[in-house]
C-alpha cells in the first residue's frame, strides 16, 4: 500500500475499538516537505502496543464480530432514517414526499408450516377440509391444525419434503436480484402510464429513490422489503417533493403493477428446464405517512429495515461461511430443510452461494441519492474522532497544521495477521468491556 492519507490511517487507530477480530498492520507514514524535499516519519506502528495497528474487520455478522455488527446496524438505521425523516445532510422535508413501504415475497413452492394471524388471533396452520385428511401423492398428511407459536421450529418446514419444489425455491433465490432489477425497470413505466405522461416527461419531473433489504423467510426463500420514495427531479440533485398530483397512492398502485409484471426466465442447472420466475401473488404496499400518528411511522420503518439489514446475515441454521467441498457440505449441522436447500443450490451450480441458499445478492441496496451512504457515515464518524483527538488541528512532523498542498504523505503497510495476539490482553479487556456496554 502506498500513497495513503495519513488521516485515514490515524482514524483507524480508534475505529478498531472493540472489534473482535481486527486486521493487524505494520508500517509507517512518511511525510515529505514538497518545498524542501525533506522527509520525516509522521507515524509508525513501532510505537504502538504490540507494534501493530489494529483495523476493524467491518464484519456485519453478529456471530463474527459483535462490535462491527453494531456499527453496521447503526449505520444502516441512520441511512434508512435520514431517507425517511432527514438528517445527516438530508433535509427534513423528505418526510413530506410520497413514500411507500413495500414487501415483495416469493411464490409458493409447496405447503409449509406457517403462522397466520387475523385480527390479532392466531389461526390454525393448515386446517383439514371437511374433517378429511389432506394427503399428498406420497401419502403424507399435509394438514396441520396447530396454531403455531412464533418460535415454533416447525415454521417454514414443508409438510412433505418430497412435494416441496426445492429446485424452484433455489432458482428463485438465485434470480431474486434480477427480478428486483426488472421491477425497477418497470416501475417508472407503470408510473408514467398511470400519470398519462411519457417516460421522458416522467424523468424530467420526478425521481424514484429506494432502499431495500433482503430477508429470508422461515422457509428459506428470500423476500425484499423496500422503501420507495418519489422526489422531484432537480437540476442540482437537491431534495424536493414531486408535483402535487404525484401522490403516494398512485405510487403504491404503480409498485403493485410493476411487481405483478416483473418476471425473469432462468435455467434449472443443466437439466434443460427453464423456469419463469415472478414475485408472489400479493405485493404488500403501505403508505408511510409523515408525523407520528398512524400505525406505520417513519421511525418504526427505519428500525424495522435496519433490523433486517443485520438479521439476514445470521440466518438461523445457515453456515456463516462459503462451502468449498462436498465434504464440508456433508459435515454441516443444520435443519434438514436448510440442508436440502443448500444441497440443491450446490447441485444446480450455485456452489458459491450454496451457504446463502442460492442468493448471491446484497442484503442492503439503495439507489443513488436515497440518502447518505455507508461511506459518508464512516467518514463523518472518523472526522468526528479526529477532531476530538486534535481539537486544535492536526500537526505534521515539523509542527505545522497538516496541509496536503505543502506536504506529501506516503504510507508503507504490511499485513501482519488478524485477530488479537496473546500480548494484547489489554486490548481484549477493553474490547469486552465495550461490548458489555453495548449489550442491552
Ligand atoms: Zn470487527
Ligand atoms: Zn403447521
Ligand atoms: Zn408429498
Amino acid at each position: 500500500m502506498t500513497e495513503t492519507d495519513f488521516r485515514d490511517w490515524e482514524r483507524q487507530l480508534s475505529s478498531a475499538n472493540a472489534c473482535s477480530h481486527p486486521i493487524r498492520l505494520r508500517g509507517r507514514i512518511t511525510a515529505i516537505d514538497l518545498a524542501t524535499g525533506e522527509s520525516a516519519t509522521a507515524y509508525t506502528t513501532d510505537t504502538e502496543p504490540g507494534r501493530v495497528l489494529h483495523v476493524a474487520c467491518g464484519n456485519r455478522r453478529e456471530s463474527a464480530c459483535p462490535a462491527c455488527s453494531v456499527t453496521y446496524k447503526r449505520d444502516a438505521r441512520q441511512l434508512v432514517r435520514s431517507g425517511l425523516v432527514g438528517g445527516k445532510g438530508i433535509p427534513e422535508t423528505v418526510a413530506e414526499h410520497p413514500c411507500i413501504f413495500a414487501t415483495f415475497t416469493a411464490p409458493s413452492f409447496g405447503p409449509v408450516h406457517a403462522r397466520r394471524e387475523r385480527n390479532g388471533k392466531v389461526l390454525p396452520c393448515r386446517p383439514r377440509r371437511d374433517a378429511r385428511k389432506r394427503v399428498c401423492p406420497h401419502g403424507r398428511d399435509i394438514s396441520c391444525p396447530v396454531r403455531h407459536h412464533e418460535d415454533d421450529s416447525r415454521l417454514g418446514r414443508p409438510m412433505c419434503p418430497d412435494c416441496y419444489d426445492y429446485e424452484s425455491a433455489v432458482v428463485f433465490n438465485a434470480c431474486a436480484g434480477d427480478l428486483w432489477r426488472r421491477f425497477t425497470t418497470y416501475l417508472p413505466r407503470q408510473l408514467a402510464r398511470m400519470m398519462g405522461v411519457t417516460q421522458k416527461e416522467l424523468r424530467s419531473l420526478v425521481r424514484l429513490r429506494f432502499v431495500k433489504v433482503a430477508e429470508y423467510q422461515a422457509r428459506g426463500v428470500v423476500h425484499f422489503h423496500a422503501i420507495i420514495r418519489l422526489d422531484a427531479n432537480t437540476d442540482d440533485d437537491s431534495y424536493a417533493p414531486p408535483p402535487e398530483r404525484w401522490t403516494a397512492d398512485v405510487l403504491a398502485d404503480a409498485i403493485q403493477a410493476a411487481a405483478c409484471s416483473a418476471s425473469v426466465t432462468a435455467d434449472v442447472g443443466r437439466s434443460g428446464k427453464t423456469l419463469l420466475l415472478r414475485f408472489g401473488a400479493q405485493t404488500d404496499t403501505r403508505v408511510i405517512r409523515s408525523g407520528t400518528s398512524g400505525a406505520l411511522t417513519r421511525t418504526a420503518v427505519a428500525n424495522y429495515i435496519a433490523k433486517y439489514a443485520t438479521k439476514t446475515a445470521d440466518a438461523p441454521g445457515l453456515p456463516s461461511y462459503r462451502l468449498r467441498s462436498p465434504l464440508e457440505l456433508r459435515a454441516l449441522r443444520c435443519p434438514p430443510h436448510s440442508r436440502r436447500l443448500i444441497e440443491t443450490a450446490w447441485t444446480l451450480g450455485y456452489k458459491q452461494w450454496a451457504h446463502c441458499l442460492g442468493y448471491g445478492g446484497h442484503f442492503l441496496t439503495k439507489s443513488r441519492r436515497f440518502s447518505v451512504t455507508f461511506g459518508q457515515l464512516r467518514t463523518a464518524r472518523q472526522e468526528h474522532r479526529r477532531v476530538q483527538r486534535h481539537p486544535d488541528g492536526e500537526l505534521d512532523p515539523w509542527g505545522r497544521i497538516v496541509d496536503e498542498t505543502t506536504v506529501l504523505l506516503t504510507g508503507d503497510w504490511h499485513y501482519a495477521g488478524s485477530g488479537y495476539q496473546a500480548s494484547d490482553a489489554h486490548a481484549l479487556a477493553l474490547m469486552s468491556a465495550a461490548n458489555a456496554r453495548k449489550t442491552p
